[in-house]
C-alpha cells in the first residue's frame, strides 16, 4: 500500500554507499547534497498517501485491496489510461515537472512488464514468476524503482565484450549458489541515490558475443557492492532556497552506478544472458511506451510551469502587450499544447496490444519524443532571449534584500513597472534556476538526452510510424495515371 514520506525515508537509511567529494555519505536523508531533493520525493509520498487524494492516486491492489499508486495498473482500458495519466499528472503538478525519474516513471515501466509476462517467460517460467512477483512487491511496499540501463561511455565503438577488460559494462561475470555475481558500471542513475531498488538493464543494441551482457534484474540500492558516484550535487552550491529555490529542492541526482560483484539472488533476475529477450523487454512489451508516456505527462507540467513563469514576468515588466512579446508567448504556448494533444492524441488512438495491454499509440508518442527533444533547446533560447540582461542584473543574494541601504537600491533600480523589485529578484532568480544555472544546464541536457540519444529515438519512430498508411496514398496517386493518362 502507499507509503508516507516517513516511511519513505527510513527505507533510505539502509548505509547505502554514496560516495561524494571523496567522502562516503552516513546518511543520504540528512546530507545537504540530498535532503532537499529526498524531502521532495517524501512530500510525494505523502501527497499519494493523503486519504483525500485516494482516488486520484491509488487503485485497489489485487492481492490484498490496499491503495496502491497507480503507476502500478497495468492499464488494461482507455479509462485506465486515463486514471494513470491524472495520477502522474498530479505528481509532476507538484514537483513542477522538474524530477525525471520520480517513482511513476521506472513503476510506469514495470507496469509494462508486468502486463507482459510471456516475455520474460520465453526465456523460461521462472522469470516471468519473478518478474511478476517484483512488481507486485514494488508496487504493494510502494518502492522507490530507479534504472541503470545505458553502459558508461568508455568505447562506445566496441562491443560490450570487446572492451579492454570485461565487465567495464556491467554484466553477470559469475554464477554463485543463489544467483549471479553482477560485476561493472552503468549509467546514469537518475534519482538512484533516492531510491529502493535499481533496476539494472541495458537499452542498447547488443552484438553477439554480448550475452553475458544481456541481463534484467533488481538489486537493492543498499546491496552490498553497489556505489553511487553521482555528479555535483546543485543543492551543496545553493546558497538559499531565495537564491536557487528549484536547485535546492529539485536536484534528483545522477550517479554513476558500480555494481562490485554484486550477488543477485535468481529471484530478482527477469532476463538472463538473452539478448533477444533484453532488447525485447523495451521493444516489444509496452514497457517503453507506458514508461516513456509518463515522461511526457511529467514534461507537460514542466512546459507548463516555464510557460506561465515567462508569461509572468512579461506582465509584470509591462511587456506583455506588445505585439512581438504576444507573438513570442504565443509560440511557446504552441509548444507546450503540441506536448499536450500529443499524450491525450496517443491515448485516445490507444490499442490492445498482443499482451492485453491497451497501449497508448507508439509512433504518437516517439513523434512527440523527437519534437521535445528538439524543441526544448530552441525553448530555452528563446526565453533567454526574451529576458536579456535581466536575468543576471540580479543581486549576489537574498542579503541584498534584507540590508537596508542595498534594498534600496533594488527597490529603485531593479523593480518593474508592475513589480516591486524583491517581486522582480524572486520572480527572476526562479527563471534563472529553471533556464540558466547549473541545475537548468542539467535539465537542458536531460531533455536532449533522458529517452536516448537522437538517432535513437529517430529510429523509434521510423520503426512505429505507419509506413504502410503513407505507401498506400502514394500507390493510390500512382495508380491513377498512366503513360497514356491525360
Ligand atoms: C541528465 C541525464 C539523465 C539520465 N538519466 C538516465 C537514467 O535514469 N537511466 C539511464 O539508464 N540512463 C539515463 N541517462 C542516459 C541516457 O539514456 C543516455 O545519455 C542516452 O541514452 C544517450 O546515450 P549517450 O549519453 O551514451 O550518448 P551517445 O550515444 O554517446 O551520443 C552522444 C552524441 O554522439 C552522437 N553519436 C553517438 N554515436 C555516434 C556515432 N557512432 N557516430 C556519430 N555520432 C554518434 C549522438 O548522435 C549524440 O549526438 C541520462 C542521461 C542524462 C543526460
Amino acid at each position: 500500500m502507499t507509503r508516507s514520506g516517513d516511511d519513505y525515508l527510513r527505507g533510505l537509511r539502509d548505509g547505502r554507499s554514496v560516495f561524494v567529494n571523496g567522502e562516503r555519505v552516513a546518511d543520504v536523508t540528512s546530507h545537504p547534497a540530498f535532503a532537499g531533493g529526498i524531502g521532495t520525493v517524501a512530500r510525494l509520498y505523502d501527497l499519494a498517501h493523503d486519504p483525500a487524494n485516494r482516488e486520484l492516486m491509488t487503485y485497489p491492489s489485487p492481492r490484498d485491496g490496499r491503495p496502491v499508486n497507480k503507476a502500478w495498473l497495468v492499464p488494461r482500458t482507455r479509462d485506465n489510461l486515463v486514471a494513470r495519466r491524472q495520477a502522474i499528472k498530479f505528481w509532476a503538478d507538484a514537483s513542477y515537472g522538474l524530477l525525471g525519474r520520480s517513482p511513476d516513471h521506472v513503476a510506469s515501466f514495470f507496469a509494462g512488464f508486468a502486463g507482459a509476462p510471456a516475455h520474460f517467460a520465453r526465456g523460461g517460467q521462472r522469470f516471468a514468476d519473478n518478474l511478476l512477483r517484483f512488481a507486485a512487491q514494488a508496487a504493494d511496499e510502494d518502492l522507490y524503482v530507479s534504472y541503470v540501463i545505458v553502459h558508461p561511455t568508455v568505447d562506445r565503438a566496441q562491443p560490450a565484450h570487446r572492451q579492454s577488460e570485461p565487465f567495464v559494462y556491467a554484466g553477470a561475470a559469475a554464477e554463485r549458489d543463489g544467483g549471479f555475481v553482477l560485476r561493472g558500471a552503468q549509467m546514469l542513475g537518475t534519482g538512484a541515490v533516492m531510491s529502493d531498488y535499481i533496476f539494472v538493464s541495458v537499452i542498447l543494441p547488443l552484438k553477439p558475443g554480448d550475452e553475458d551482457y544481456a541481463i534484467s534484474c533488481v538489486v537493492p540500492t543498499g546491496a552490498p557492492g553497489v556505489k553511487l558516484y553521482p555528479r555535483r550535487p546543485y543543492a551543496l552550491g545553493a546558497t538559499s532556497l531565495f537564491d536557487y529555490p528549484l536547485s535546492s529542492r529539485f536536484d534528483e541526482s545522477d550517479a554513476l552506478v558500480v555494481f562490485d560483484d554484486v550477488l543477485v539472488p535468481w529471484e530478482d533476475v527477469f532476463v538472463y544472458k538473452n539478448i533477444e529477450l533484453a532488447a525485447g523487454q523495451f521493444s516489444t512489451t509496452p514497457a517503453h511506451v507506458l514508461g516513456n508516456t509518463q515522461s511526457h505527462i511529467r514534461s507537460w507540467a514542466k512546459l507548463q510551469f516555464i510557460a506561465g513563469l515567462v508569461k509572468r514576468c512579461m506582465d509584470l515588466s509591462g511587456r506583455s502587450a506588445s505585439a512581438e512579446v504576444v507573438s513570442q508567448l504565443g509560440e511557446l504556448a504552441t509548444k507546450v499544447s503540441i506536448v499536450e494533444g500529443m499524450i491525450l492524441g496517443a491515448e485516445a488512438a490507444a490499442e490492445p496490444d498482443r499482451f492485453g495491454v491497451m497501449r497508448p499509440k507508439d509512433a504518437l508518442l516517439y513523434a512527440s519524443q523527437v519534437y521535445q527533444q528538439a524543441m526544448y533547446p530552441v525553448l530555452v533560447n528563446q526565453i533567454r532571449g526574451l529576458l536579456g540582461g535581466a536575468l543576471i542584473q540580479l543581486p549576489a543574494s537574498v542579503d541584498e534584500l534584507r540590508v537596508a541601504e542595498s534594498a534600496a537600491d533594488m527597490e529603485r533600480y531593479v523593480r518593474w513597472p508592475n513589480a516591486s523589485g524583491v517581486e522582480r529578484v524572486k520572480l527572476l532568480k526562479l527563471l534563472w534556476d529553471a533556464m540558466g544555472s547549473e541545475f537548468a544546464s542539467r535539465h537542458l541536457q536531460y531533455e536532449m538526452f533522458y529517452a536516448g540519444e537522437p538517432a535513437a529515438i529517430h529510429g523509434r519512430e521510423y520503426r512505429n510510424f505507419d509506413w504502410r498508411a503513407a505507401e498506400a496514398l502514394v500507390d493510390k496517386c500512382l495508380a491513377s495515371y498512366g503513360l497514356d493518362s491525360r
